[in-house]
């Protein structure tokens, strides 16, 4: 089933339920509205536009921030993102708390 049949078998189904009564020539622009609301649907299950800024954001390394042990910690949440395992440091690429791409220097 296309998107279009889709789309007029709903238009049909809530013209059979009376719930609207529309006049022949305004149709097409009825059927032109379902199709927006399928793709504002589809674009709702993706996140708002917010949330995908916010996560494009985070996508942006930032340099860690030294803590008041001089511990390196994730510049947005404040998580720890270096840990010393004993034959060097680990530098994670993200927090492990939020998601912050990190920066590091060379
Ligand atoms: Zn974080």
């Amino acid at each position: 089933m296309t998107d279009n049949e889709v789309i007029n078998n709903e238009y049909t189904a809530t013209a059979n339920l009376g719930r609207v009564d529309i006049p022949e020539e305004a149709k097409p622009y009825v059927i032109e509205l379902l199709k927006l609301r399928k793709e504002v649907e589809q674009y709702r299950q993706i996140g708002t536009v917010d949330e995908c800024r916010a996560a494009r954001e985070k996508q942006i390394p930032k340099e860690p921030i030294d803590d008041k042990y001089r511990h390196k910690c994730c510049p947005i949440c404040g998580w720890l993102v270096c840990y010393d395992e004993g034959w060097g440091d680990k530098y994670v690429p993200h927090c492990e708390n939020c998601g912050q791409a990190l920066k590091w220097g060379d």
